[in-house]
């Protein structure tokens, strides 16, 4: 047995059993109902199959990798040009916002490992500000790094429309995470409330970490898609995002951040400015080597005329299911938040119940799996998630399930 000294701060980690819980809950239901037909609103991933001009680049791709002149090995660590200029041009340029580079990008394998990898390149000495409810990779990532003590929960309630802001807070934060629109609540930061933090970071001199992975979903056309639509983001916010959600690649994996030339940051016992960029740069060539080509090529796929339509498709597909949730749910007297430009719906329990024994309740009773809200925070206590990421006809069945139940129990 070998005997070595472990990174102590994993041992601080609490077990996560949210969706190990639901498993096994669902999985005894099954047992116990063998006939009764489980319907699943607790997806958190996608279920569309990946649109077709996607997959016709990775045929080209694979073709192009069997021959002798279209063969490539090692890439770009930074991810190649062709897909680093369509992301600029696309997502930034065309969209009105200026101060984004091609050279500000960094292609990757998804959101989930950036945001956790960017802690890398941060000192331990930070106080992280993120919500409660919150996606948990924040939390852990951070405990990981061994800033278990250093973590700020700001409630996100119905009061501040699920999105908190930076006053009244405990404590002054130097990183700050800012999930929109929303897993889990699927509520979605206003220009108004972003600006407020993009000030607060200058006054305070933090560090944004905008993850912006369900950008896609956003139709209201006074949502900001991107932090960098707010004045001054650029020199205070990195934007972390991932065609997972947008093109269905939970499978095959890409993503990118945004760590933009004008970020500089002052370090303790340095004089001068440090460039964040340069710094990213030395991590991911360091330790990561690129997505592959074949992938790449994909991701790019998502920007043609073909693509675009096909992914837009898809989205509307998801949203259908939220607009149809939410809005069967609001006729039953629910309350419910979240799934307008999001695909997941935030219901308020009805009185008497928590978040599991509403769970509990939806499955014995009508066979249908939710996420319970305290899976993701305190502040979750008391709501449970619902996805849209099922099939329509799925959906629909909750919903009439739904329907089935006493009102407004
Ligand atoms: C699904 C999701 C992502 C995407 O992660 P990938 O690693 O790119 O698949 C990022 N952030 C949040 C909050 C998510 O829910």
């Amino acid at each position: 047995m070998p005997v070595i000294t472990l990174n102590p701060h994993f041992l601080e980690l609490k077990p996560s059993y949210l969706f190990t819980d639901i498993a096994r809950k669902v999985e005894a239901f099954q047992q116990s109902h063998p006939d009764r037909q489980v319907l699943k609103l607790g997806i958190g991933d996608v279920t569309l199959p990946l649109p077709e001009p996607v997959i016709q680049a990775i045929h080209n791709a694979v073709a192009e990798m069997g021959t002798a002149e279209g063969f490539r090995g090692y890439g770009p660590e930074q991810g190649y040009a062709f897909l680093r200029e369509k992301i600029c041009q696309a997502d930034y340029t065309q969209r009105g916002i200026g101060c984004i580079q091609p050279e500000d990008i960094f292609v990757s394998d998804g959101a989930k490992s950036d945001t956790g990898n960017f802690l890398d390149i941060l000192g331990q000495h930070l106080t992280v500000g993120v919500a409660d409810p919150v996606y948990p990779v924040y939390v852990d990532t951070n405990i990981m790094a061994g800033r278990a003590q250093q973590i700020v929960r700001l409630p996100a309630t119905a009061a501040n429309g699920y999105q908190p802001g930076p006053d009244n807070l405990p404590q002054a934060l130097d990183l700050i995470y800012i999930c929109s629109p929303n897993n889990p609540t699927g509520s979605v930061a206003s220009r108004e409330l972003l600006q407020r933090w993009v000030d607060y970071c200058h006054d305070h001199h933090a560090l944004l970490i905008f993850d912006s992975a369900y950008e896609a979903f956003i139709s209201d056309p006074d949502l900001p898609h991107s932090i960098y639509e707010l004045p001054g983001s650029e020199t205070c916010a990195v934007e972390i995002r991932s065609y997972s959600k947008k093109a269905g690649f939970t499978g095959l994996r890409c993503g990118y951040t945004v760590v933009p030339a004008a970020l500089k940051v002052t370090a303790e016992g340095r004089p001068d400015e440090v460039s964040l960029r340069q710094l990213w740069n030395r991590r991911q060539t360091t330790k990561f080597n690129g997505v592959p080509y074949i992938v790449q090529r994909a991701a790019e796929a998502v920007y043609s005329p073909e693509g675009e339509q096909a992914c837009a498709g898809n989205i509307a597909y998801y949203k259908r299911n939220a607009a149809l949730l939410k809005t069967s749910l609001a006729k039953m007297g629910y309350q419910v938040y979240g799934g307008s430009n999001a695909p997941y719906v935030w219901l308020k329990v009805p009185a008497g119940f928590s978040s599991w024994s509403f769970f509990d309740y939806l499955l014995e009773q009508q066979a249908l799996v939710t996420t319970p809200g305290s899976g993701f925070g305190d502040c979750g206590e008391g709501y449970i998630r619902l996805s849209a990421f099922g099939s329509y006809e799925a959906t629909q069945a909750a919903v009439q399930r739904l329907q089935q139940l006493p009102r407004q129990i």
